[in-house]
């Protein structure tokens, strides 16, 4: 019997919104997944520094899925002090789980088709299977030329179904057509420094959190 794929989730998380929890929840059902572990990054090498500390959006991501046993916080970027890559964390999180459990890190189709601009690149399919998600309607297919000839060809040959992903530990990539929820962090921050609601946008449990704690409410989103 093949073991169910563990889905890794990586994000700013600043902060944690229903677009990330239902992207989470349409990936566990649709790859048949065992767990989501969701894991905010500590000092991202991508783009610009966090709005709120670590702490933050750690305690935030904890309050939003309280109530799924399928989804787990992982703090472990957050918890370095130096800037860490994703090829990193799946080092380890291969190290403690083993050779044989099947990874997949989880992704949009846009993050996907820069993908070759990540740290080591090539090396997350030696230890993660990509799962991406896409728009319903608009294919990855339609935007694979858009990637550069090398990420082109590994799409090419790993390209597979999702419920195969359980037959190897890594390196092949599914697609999953997800509907995307117009919701972004960026969207919910500049919300708050307008002094503007947020209700219905993330679980109530994060909104007050946010409201307690005084955060965003000066944020140059
Ligand atoms: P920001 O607005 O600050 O850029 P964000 O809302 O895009 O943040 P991230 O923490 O950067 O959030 O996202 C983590 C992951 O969640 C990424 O893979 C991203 O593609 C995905 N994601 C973010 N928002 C949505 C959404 N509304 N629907 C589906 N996936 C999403």
């Amino acid at each position: 019997m093949s073991k169910k794929a563990i889905g890794i989730l990586g994000g700013t998380f600043d902060p944690i919104h229903f677009g990330h929890l239902r992207l989470a929840e349409e990936m566990l059902e649709l790859a048949n997944l065992q767990q989501i572990r969701f894991i905010p990054t500590g000092t991202p090498p991508h783009r610009d520094s966090p709005q709120v500390s670590a702490q933050h959006r750690s305690a935030m991501v904890r309050l939003a899925i309280v109530d799924q046993p399928a989804f787990v916080l992982d703090d472990r970027e957050v918890k370095r002090t130096t800037p860490c890559y994703t090829v990193d964390t799946l080092r380890e999180l291969r190290a403690e789980l083993g050779a044989a459990q099947p990874l997949c890190l989880l992704m949009g189709g846009d993050a996907f088709l820069q993908l070759h601009t990540w740290h080591e690149w090539e090396r997350l399919f030696e230890l993660a299977h990509i799962v991406v998600g896409y728009r319903p309607g608009f294919t990855l297919d339609d935007r694979i030329h858009t990637a550069t000839p090398a990420l082109r060809s590994h799409y090419q040959r790993r390209l597979c179904a999702a419920d195969a992903l359980s037959q190897q530990p890594a390196g092949g990539i599914a697609e999953l057509a997800i509907p995307k929820l117009e919701i972004s962090a960026t969207l919910i921050r500049s919300r708050v420094a307008e002094n503007r609601s947020i209700r219905y946008l993330l679980p109530n449990a994060v909104a007050d959190y946010i409201h307690q704690h005084h955060l965003y409410e000066h944020a140059n989103y």
